[in-house]
């Protein structure tokens, strides 16, 4: 099963990747968590995504794209994955295109998961708090906005693009965590069959 979660900044594509990895198991790809690991490795690639991630801008496209190339042809990969924040721009959503394309794969869904904004930066808020100012570089009020504007601007716009493709579901995240974990299995379980029934 090879699936994407879409969503802005704490809408729990994290969250639900890991259901979804335990579930199906396959691995969770989160662009995010490979990029912060990079940093704190202090790798090329880490040290020109710092500041950029710091501030919640979009590492460079290529960047991206490399890593993900490199992730997917690994062994673990090859009965599927869970993109978690990747892609972000319409220009990832094409070379991911073409990736599969060339490798002879499809995916099978595309999962939105639907929020509302001021709750997420409530939540951020709530989260600062308790964690006595020990968070993330960008897990801020002022960042995560900037990521939500970010985005709005160059990651929503790929809503679209998949729902061109037949392969968008949305989903409403601002329910339960168990909720959205059972509303996603519904609908890949029904998507599954619909696939069998196609052939
Ligand atoms: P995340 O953990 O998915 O919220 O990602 C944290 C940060 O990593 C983002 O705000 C970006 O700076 C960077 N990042 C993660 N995934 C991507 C991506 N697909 N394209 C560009 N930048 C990314």
């Amino acid at each position: 099963m090879r699936l994407i979660l879409l969503g802005p900044p704490g809408a729990g594509k994290g969250t639900q990747a890991k259901v979804l990895m335990a579930a199906h198991d396959i691995p969770q790809l989160s662009t995010g968590d490979m990029l912060r690991a990079a940093v704190k490795a202090e790798t090329p690639v880490g040290l020109k995504a710092k500041d950029i991630m710091a501030r919640g801008d979009l590492v460079p496209d290529a960047v991206v794209n490399q890593i993900v190339a490199d992730r997917i042809d690994m062994a673990d990969c090859a009965r599927g994955f869970i993109l978690d924040g990747f892609p972000r721009t319409v220009a990832q959503a094409e070379a991911l295109d073409s990736l599969l394309a060339e490798r002879g794969l499809a995916l099978d869904a595309v999962v939105e998961l639907q929020v509302d904004e001021e709750a997420l930066a409530a939540r951020v808020e709530n989260r600062a708090a308790e964690s006595g100012g020990e968070v993330r570089a960008d897990d801020t009020v002022e960042a995560l906005r900037h990521r939500l504007k970010v985005y709005r601007e160059q990651t929503a716009p790929l809503i679209d693009h998949y729902r061109a493709t037949g392969k968008l579901v949305s989903v409403d995240g601002m329910q339960a965590i168990d909720d959205v974990s059972a509303q996603i299995a519904d609908i890949l379980a029904s998507e599954g069959s619909q696939a069998q029934v196609a052939g």
